[in-house]
C-alpha cells in the first residue's frame, strides 16, 4: 500500500477525528501533534447536525456522546422586538437524516473522540510545536522545536483557524481577519426558571443590536448555554477569555441593554444568573483559499474557518471522512490525483457554506429598527425559500459520492 504513515498536525476535533478515520478506515499508522500540554477544557456548546452525528456514528464516537447532550428538532427564531417566531430551521426527520441534531458541550465531543481514538492504542502526543518541514519524492518529513522528527506519506494541517502549517508551509498570505463580531457566552442552572423559559431545546433571538442564542446543553436540560453574539471593536485577541471581576457585570448589562425587553421578560433572570461570561473575539478566514501543498493538506477551520452558523463539525468531518476515503479506495493514485479529486467533490459545498454563512454573519450587525423590521420579513421568506435545500444539505453524505477516475 503506497500510503503507509500520516503525520496529523492538532489534536483538536479534525485532527482526532482524522487520526481515528485513517486508523479505522484506510489502515494507515498515524502520529498525531498537540501544541497545548492537555486537551482543552473551554468552549460553549456546540450544535452538531444531522451529517456530523452520522459521521460521528461511523467513527464509533457517537454512542458514548449521545447521553451528554440535549437532542434538538428545530432551531426556532425569535423576534427580539415582537418575541413573534419568525421560523425554524428543521432537523426533525429521521427517515431522511437518520439523527436529529445534538446540542453538546464542545469539551464532550473532544473527549468522546479522544477516548474512541485511544481505543484504537493511539494517544495524542501533548506540547509538540511543528517547526519545519521537508519533503522528497517519496515521504514527508516534520521536525517539532524540541528536535523531534516524524516521517510519513502524508500531512495533514487540522491546526485550527490560526494554523502554523497554513502560514508556515501551504499559503503564509491567508491570515486570519476579526469578523467585527463577538461571542459572549455563559451556563446556568434552571431548576428555578425552568418554568419561565419558553425554550423547546433551542432558540435565537434576532435583535437590531445582535443575536441571543438560548439553548439547554444536557439531555436533562438542566444546563442552559446562553450565546450573545453582537458587533464589537477588535480586542486585538484571537484566543476566548473568561471575563473578570467588573467586566462581567459590565458585560452582563451590556446583554440585558441589547436582549432584554417586553417581548422577552425571561431574558432579564437567565442573564442574572449566568455564572461566568466567556468573551470570545470570532475570526474567520478569506473565501477559497489553497487547501493544499506538496504532501500536505489542510482540514477543519485550518482550510475552510467561516463565521459560526452550528454546521462546521460536520464539515470538517465530512474533509475528515473525504479523504480517508480516497486514501483507502485510490490508494494506488499519486497524492496530488487524491488532493484533487478531494477538492474536485468538496470546493463546491464548502464555498456553499461559506456564503451562507457570511450573509448571516452580516446580519448580525448593528441597525436600524426599519432594517429590522425589513430583516424579520426577509428571515421568515428566506427559511421557507431555503428549508428545501438545508434539507438536502443535512441528508447529505460524503461516504455516498462516487470516488472513480475522472
Ligand atoms: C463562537 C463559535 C461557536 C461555534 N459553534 C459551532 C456550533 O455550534 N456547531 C459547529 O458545528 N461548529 C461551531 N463552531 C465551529 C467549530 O468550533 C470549528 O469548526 C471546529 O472546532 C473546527 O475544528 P478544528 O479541529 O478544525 O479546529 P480546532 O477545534 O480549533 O482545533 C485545532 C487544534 O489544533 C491545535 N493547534 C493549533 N496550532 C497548533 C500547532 N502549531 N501545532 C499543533 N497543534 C496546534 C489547537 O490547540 C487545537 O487543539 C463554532 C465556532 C466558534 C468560534
Amino acid at each position: 500500500m503506497p500510503y503507509e504513515q500520516a503525520i496529523i498536525i492538532g489534536g483538536g476535533i479534525a485532527g482526532v477525528a482524522a487520526a481515528i478515520a485513517l486508523t479505522r478506515h484506510t489502515g494507515m499508522a498515524v502520529s498525531i501533534f498537540e501544541i497545548r500540554t492537555e486537551p482543552a477544557t473551554i468552549g460553549g456548546a456546540i450544535n452538531l447536525t444531522p451529517n456530523a452525528l452520522r459521521y460521528l456514528d461511523h467513527l464509533g464516537a457517537l454512542a458514548r456522546l449521545q447521553p451528554k447532550g440535549c437532542e434538538v428538532k428545530f432551531i426556532e427564531i425569535f423576534s427580539q422586538r415582537t418575541g413573534k417566531s419568525l421560523g425554524k430551521i428543521n432537523f426533525d426527520n429521521i427517515e431522511k437524516f437518520k439523527y436529529r441534531a445534538l446540542r453538546v458541550m464542545r469539551n464532550e465531543l473532544h473527549r468522546a473522540l479522544l477516548e474512541t481514538l485511544e481505543e484504537l492504542g493511539v494517544r495524542v502526543q501533548y506540547g509538540k510545536k511543528i517547526q519545519s518541514v521537508s519533503e522528497n519524492k517519496d515521504k514527508i518529513v516534520a521536525t517539532f522545536e524540541d528536535g523531534d522528527t516524524v516521517s510519513g506519506d502524508i500531512l495533514l494541517g487540522c491546526d485550527g483557524i490560526h494554523s502554523t502549517v497554513r502560514m508556515k508551509f501551504v499559503e503564509p498570505d491567508r491570515k486570519p481577519v476579526y469578523t467585527g463580531i463577538a461571542n459572549a457566552y455563559g451556563f446556568l442552572d434552571t431548576a428555578d426558571i425552568q418554568d419561565k423559559l419558553p425554550v423547546e431545546a433551542s432558540s435565537l433571538y434576532s435583535g437590531r443590536s445582535g443575536s441571543m442564542l438560548l439553548t439547554y446543553a444536557n439531555a436533562a436540560k438542566s444546563r442552559l448555554y446562553v450565546a450573545a453574539v453582537m458587533g464589537s471593536e477588535d480586542v486585538g485577541s484571537r484566543e476566548g477569555w473568561v471575563v473578570k471581576g467588573q467586566d462581567q457585570d459590565f458585560i452582563k448589562k451590556e446583554l440585558l441593554r441589547r436582549f432584554s425587553g417586553p417581548a422577552l421578560p425571561f431574558v432579564s433572570p437567565v442573564v442574572e444568573r449566568v455564572e461566568s461570561v466567556t468573551f470570545y473575539p470570532v475570526y474567520k478566514l478569506s473565501d477559497g483559499g489553497k487547501w493544499n501543498s506538496g504532501r500536505i493538506i489542510l482540514l477543519g477551520d485550518a482550510a475552510h474557518a467561516m463565521p459560526p452558523q452550528g454546521e462546521s463539525v460536520g464539515l470538517a468531518l465530512e474533509d475528515v471522512i473525504l479523504l480517508s476515503r480516497l486514501l483507502s479506495e485510490r490508494k494506488d493514485a499519486p497524492i496530488d490525483h487524491i488532493f484533487k479529486k478531494y477538492e474536485d467533490i468538496h470546493r463546491g459545498r464548502i464555498n456553499a457554506a461559506v456564503n451562507a454563512a457570511n450573509f448571516g454573519f452580516e446580519t448580525i450587525k448593528d441597525r436600524s429598527w426599519f432594517m429590522t423590521f425589513l430583516l424579520e420579513l426577509v428571515t421568515w421568506l428566506f427559511l421557507t425559500l431555503t428549508a428545501a435545500r438545508k434539507e438536502r444539505e443535512f441528508a447529505y453524505d460524503v461516504r455516498d459520492v462516487e470516488l472513480s477516475e475522472g
